[in-house]
């Protein structure tokens, strides 16, 4: 059987969005880089990146953008890593922000402190084979998860990988190891709901 190629926009404003665009190619998907509100009318899903949460926000909040994407990541499958995590999070903490409250959790960040701020763990998750490698860096630490919410993979008892539906979010960055798991999921999430 032929399996079809959805199309999953990448938020390009800033961050490592290459990186997943090369990813989510190599999982089956066409990726698009996503500059313009208008880019999300034709897209099956969307990864937000990592990079900095506050400056992405300051971007979107120009031209709709934000409703947009709050509106598109209410009813298509979305994955945030790191501050697309915080994006994507109901609550946000240290120093709390807007997002676009898809997933029912709390989350803190810039959460490790100066001393840790960049590690690599190798964690166990529900993903079949093996443990994973997840390279953190200046990281948000989910501080709370609702009822709704299944939790793929914890470092230590801290969740790192979360699902909530057609949303997940990492406070890794899966992009930056070879190990295209996540993004296959990720992949797989989308078809499923197309
Ligand atoms: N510290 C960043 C923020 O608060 C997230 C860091 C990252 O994405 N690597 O948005």
């Amino acid at each position: 059987m032929v399996e079809t190629s959805p199309t999953i926009g990448v938020l390009a404003i800033q961050g490592d969005y290459d990186a997943h665009a090369r990813r989510l190619e190599e999982s089956g998907a066409r990726a698009v880089l996503v500059r313009k509100p208008e880019q999300l009318d034709s897209l099956d899903g969307i990864v937000i990146p990592g990079g900095e949460s506050s400056t992405m926000l300051k971007f979107l909040e120009r031209d709709g953008f934000l409703e947009k994407l709050t509106e598109f990541v209410r009813v298509k499958p979305s994955f945030g890593t790191c501050a697309g995590a915080i994006l994507l999070a109901k609550n946000v903490e240290n120093p709390a922000q807007k997002s676009l409250a898809a997933i029912d959790m709390t989350v803190k960040r810039n959460a490790y402190g100066r001393q840790i701020d960049s590690h690599i763990h190798e964690v166990t998750s529900k993903l079949s084979g093996g443990p994973l490698e997840m390279v953190f860096i200046r990281a948000p630490k989910i501080s709370a998860t609702g009822a709704g919410v299944d939790v793929l993979a914890e470092d230590g008892d801290e969740p790192v990988l979360v699902r909530q539906g057609k949303t997940m979010a990492a406070t890794f960055h899966p992009e930056l190891s070879e190990d295209k798991r996540v993004h296959e999921e990720f992949v797989r999430m989308v078809r499923e709901h197309l």
